[in-house]
């Protein structure tokens, strides 16, 4: 059950999370990050350092936030904005760098 990044991140992404993640598996958009639910191994350090609680584990996320659970995974198995193919599993974002872009449905908030 991978953790999951919610609305409450959008325009706030002080990357408290990103220094707590032992296998950097949380990435930058542009006004959100997003965990890669293929590299989170479920640890937990990255929840209680989140200053506006955006992050719980996947089955645990808010009713309101529930649609975050699919975007997250869609931030790196779809194509993004302006990109021509999905990112995938990079192997952690310090190697990637910020990506940037947002999903739509983030981008339309
Ligand atoms: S739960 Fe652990 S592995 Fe998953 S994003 Fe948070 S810190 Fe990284
Ligand atoms: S600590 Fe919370 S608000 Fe800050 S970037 Fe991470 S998820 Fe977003």
């Amino acid at each position: 059950m991978p953790y999951v990044i919610a609305s409450a991140c959008i325009d706030v992404t002080d990357k408290s999370c990103i220094e707590e993640c032992p296998v950097d598996c949380i990435y930058e958009g542009s006004r959100k990050l997003y965990i890669n639910p293929r590299e989170c191994i479920d640890c937990g350090a990255c929840e209680p350092v989140c200053p506006v609680e955006a992050i719980s584990q996947d089955r645990r996320v808010d009713e309101e936030d529930t649609a975050f659970v699919a975007d997250n995974r869609l931030f790196f198995t779809d194509v993004l904005p302006g990109r021509t193919e999905p990112l995938g599993t990079p192997g952690g974002s310090q190697k990637t760098g910020p990506i940037g872009i947002d999903t739509p449905m983030v981008a339309e908030r």
